[in-house]
């Protein structure tokens, strides 16, 4: 079993070979399969099975944050699968959740469910393309997850994160954000639903990124703060 710090390790050197012949949101793609494989790998040695399965989706009721290269891939896989009213509706409750929370406080913003504007019933409609922050994302129990979502203001409900994995999913994760800093592409972290309205309405936010530009200009920027954790 490898530290944070390996998986991160290996995935920056890997990333860093990958953005040498492919764009960052090609590049992201190769990145999620060495995510999803790392996660599986560690999943399969830790004492403690994931709570997770499909058709549970109260985590799709947090923040959903995202790097440019994430979101242009999401807008990619939309363009190409979804149907016109099907992007109509996720950029409807995107824009939804916007205004939302445009009138909340930080705190407040914390504390309130926004349906995921990809949720389609309890499924995730992107799921290949999902962000890395929702592979990551897992549970030993979901009663707390099912706390968090009836009960959203509550901030001492904490989450079961099971080490193994946690360190897995999110060293490989850091090691890609790293190598896009590296290669001095945006690694800036977003607000999923600001960033995806963007990237749908302005197609200069794709040339913006490979071009080393602040890809995205009306996007929700999300601060990381140095425990790794958004607010
Ligand atoms: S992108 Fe998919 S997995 Fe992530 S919060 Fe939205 S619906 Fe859930």
């Amino acid at each position: 079993m490898h530290s944070l710090q390996q998986y991160a390790q290996a995935e920056f050197g890997a990333t860093r070979v990958e953005l040498r012949r492919s764009p960052a949101q090609h590049a992201v793609v190769s990145f999620y399969a060495r995510q999803d494989a790392a996660i599986r790998i560690a999943a399969s040695k830790a004492s403690v099975a994931p709570a997770c399965k499909a058709g549970c989706a109260y985590c799709c009721y947090y923040k959903v944050e995202a790097r440019a290269a994430e979101v242009l891939a999401i807008k990619n896989f939309a363009l190409s699968r979804f149907s016109p009213a099907q992007l109509q509706a996720v950029i409807e409750q995107a824009q939804r959740n916007v205004s939302q929370a445009k009138g909340l406080t930080h705190a407040e913003h914390l504390a309130t469910n926004q349906r995921c504007p990809f949720l389609q019933e309890t499924r995730c409609s992107i799921y290949e393309v999902r962000p890395s922050k929702c592979r990551a994302f897992h549970a030993a129990d979901v009663e707390g997850c099912r706390a968090s979502y009836e009960h959203p203001t509550d901030m001492t409900i904490q989450n079961s994160f099971i080490p193994e994995i946690f360190d897995a999913a999110n060293g490989v994760a850091e090691g890609f954000y790293a190598a896009l800093e590296h290669a001095g592409i945006d690694s800036t972290v977003y607000d999923l639903n600001s960033a995806f309205v963007e990237a749908i309405q302005n197609a200069a936010v794709s040339k913006r990124l490979n071009s080393g530009k602040k890809a995205f200009l009306s996007a929700t920027v999300v601060t990381v703060r140095e425990d790794g954790a958004a607010h």
